[in-house]
């Protein structure tokens, strides 16, 4: 018997964007489980709390085909990414690449982590070509100014987008307890 396949996908998912989505869609066709691991990264100063992060992403995955969202998981984490991985018995870490700004960052990050559990292997996803422009960080800038995201998020999440700056985005001092080691340390400075 073939032991189960376990990746987690690990991200801040601030919030969940169609690049997101598709690359889980495309991650479960790979594995038997697929746990979407949304970290703390309170460094990165998100504009949803944690909570809000992973309500959001099981309401998109509750859209997905049922076959689809069968297999898919959706867990906070504050801990180092790969005793998470460990805790999950996740044998893959899943990963999206996107331009070569983003090659240098998860190079290290994937050579890091193999270094301290050789037996789990990070995988890339390439950005489909109808994705790879989109940021969180891009979407979060253009609805703060009022724009249009419609198509780079969910309805439902450009909604909740706007809510929140019509709120005055302070949603984010909701996520008590910073983590004392990097998870996934922010790419780009803010
Ligand atoms: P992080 O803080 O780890 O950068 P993100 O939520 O920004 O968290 O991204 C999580 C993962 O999703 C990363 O591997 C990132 O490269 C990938 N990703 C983000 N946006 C896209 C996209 N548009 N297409 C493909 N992958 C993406």
């Amino acid at each position: 018997m073939t032991a189960e396949r376990i990746a987690i996908y690990p991200g801040t998912f601030d919030p969940v964007t169609n690049g997101h989505l598709d690359i889980i869609g495309r991650g479960t066709v790979l594995v038997d489980k697929l746990i979407v691991g949304v970290a703390v990264n309170a460094g990165k100063g998100p504009l949803f709390a944690l909570s809000e992060r992973v309500a959001l992403l099981e309401e998109e995955i509750r859209h997905l085909p049922p076959a689809v969202g069968a297999k898919i998981e959706v867990r906070p984490f504050q801990s180092l990414l790969i005793r998470f991985a460990e805790e999950c018995r996740a044998n893959v870490i899943l990963r999206g690449l996107r331009a070569v700004s983003d090659f240098e960052y998860e190079f290290q990050m994937a050579g890091m982590n193999h270094r301290l559990n050789p037996r789990v292997e990070t995988v890339f996803l390439m950005a489909s070509e109808t994705h790879q422009f989109i940021s969180s960080r891009f979407v979060k800038e253009i609805a703060r100014l009022g724009g249009d995201v419609t198509s780079f998020v969910s309805k439902r999440v450009a909604a909740r987008m706007a809510a929140q700056f019509a709120a005055g985005e302070s949603a984010s001092a909701g996520d008590a307890g910073a983590p004392t080691l990097p998870q996934i340390a922010p790419r780009t400075p803010l």
